[in-house]
Formats: structure tokens, sequence, C-alpha cells
């Protein structure tokens, strides 16, 4: 079984990489912000800020997500958030989950879980699956753009185009969540054995491209 691991800041695109990765092997895909965001989604809507009742939210909760990476579907407790997951209020607020060490150590498990029975193989991407989820996994992959990228890739997502108004509701977004996020995962810089994957100037079929690459490389070892 083979685990692709790929960290990355907000906006720098891991998510339609790793899925298109996950396609084109025929593994599965494990997007694990969605699991902080469904928490935080959940969280919100039952008026939960206390860190120790975060935790028990943790521990209560029934969350499935898929890994086919054509369904990106989130059920928490049995309600489908995979659109409101996405919204700029769990956006905001999701570090409400993701700053909690114990509720981490949670969705931790539950991460590793779904990686060890997912066959014949899983993209994982994050923010700490490189260095905490899976540090042994075969190929690790940190991926970065500088920030005016970042910035441009996401308001295109969000507001369809990079024009001055989404770009500038877009900056502040980034910079604030990476910098609380920078907090508890460590993601800016590759720690040892993780393959710094800078997509800044490389557009999407080429960074797919080298991951792949990557990916054979360490099949050939
Ligand atoms: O990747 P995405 O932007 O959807 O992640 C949402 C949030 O989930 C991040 O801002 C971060 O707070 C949290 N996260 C995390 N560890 C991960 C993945 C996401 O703390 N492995």
């Amino acid at each position: 079984m083979t685990v692709i691991g790929i960290d990355g800041p907000s906006g720098v695109g891991k998510s339609s990489v790793s899925r298109e990765v996950a396609q084109r092997l025929g593994y599965g895909y494990l997007d694990t912000g969605a699991m902080y965001r469904a928490m935080a989604w959940l969280c919100l809507n039952r008026g939960v800020e206390d860190p120790q009742d975060v935790v028990e939210q943790v521990r209560g909760v029934d969350l499935e997500i898929s890994t086919d990476p054509a369904d990106r579907s989130v059920v928490v407790d049995g309600v489908d958030v995979t659109e409101e997951i996405r919204s700029e209020e769990v956006s905001q607020n999701v570090q409400l989950v993701s700053a909690v060490p114990e509720a981490r150590a949670d969705l931790i498990e539950m991460q590793r879980r779904i990686i060890a029975r997912t066959t014949p193989g899983i993209v994982a991407e994050g923010r700490d699956i490189t260095t905490v989820v899976a540090p042994d996994a075969p190929v690790r992959i940190l991926m970065t753009a500088r920030e005016d990228v970042r910035i441009a890739r996401r308001a295109t997502e969000l507001h369809g185009g990079a024009d001055a108004q989404s770009t500038a509701a877009t900056r502040s977004q980034i910079a604030d969540r990476d910098a609380k996020d920078s907090k508890t995962t460590s993601f800016l810089s590759a720690a040892d054995g993780v393959t710094t994957l800078d997509t800044s100037d490389i557009d999407f079929p080429t960074v797919v491209e080298a991951v792949l690459d990557l990916v054979r490389k360490a099949e050939a070892k």
C-alpha cells in the first residue's frame, strides 16, 4: 500500500493536484482539511466554543468522508456538509478545532485508520501529513508557491477571477489562516526527507507530472 503525503499552505492548489494524482493512479484521496472543517461546522452549528467541549464533540462524532477522488462528500452526524464546510464562516473559524491539541489527536487517529484501510494506495493532503500523520510515507511532498500566486489561485477558485477586489478580500484570508495554522502545524518549510515542490511558475499539468515523477522514483527504489 502506497501513501503519498502532500502538505502546504492554503491556496497552493494541494487539493486539485492531490485529486488528479489519485485519479491517475487509481488511488484513494483523503482531504484532512475537510475533516477539520466538518468538525468546525458542527461546533459552530451547536454553539460549542470551549476547547474541552470541542474535544467532546470530536470524540462523539460520526464523521464520514469519501476517499473517492471524484466524490468530495463529507457527512457529519448524518448531515451532508459537503458544501457548507467551504463557507467563509467555516474557513475563518476552523481553528476552533484545529488549534486544540486533543481534538487534533483524535482526528489524526481517524486519518491514520482511513489511510491504513484504503487500497491500493492513497493521496493524503493537509498541513501535517508529512510530519505527523504519515511521517513514514514513501512519498512526502511540501507544495509551496509565492503568496501572490496563492492569492490569485484562491481568488479565482472563490470568485471566478483575480481582479483587484477579490484579490484584496482573499489576501487577508489566506495570510490570517496561514499565520494561525503555523502555530499548530509546520508546513512552511520541508522536514527532513520531504521534497519541496515550488509551484509558483508551473501550471497544473506540470505540477501533477512532477508529483507522479516522484511517485515513480519512489517505486523504483
Ligand atoms: O486544507 P484546508 O484549507 O481545507 O484546511 C482547513 C483548515 O484545517 C486549515 O486552515 C487548518 O486549520 C486545518 N488543518 C490542519 N491540519 C491538516 C489539515 C487542515 O490543522 N492536516
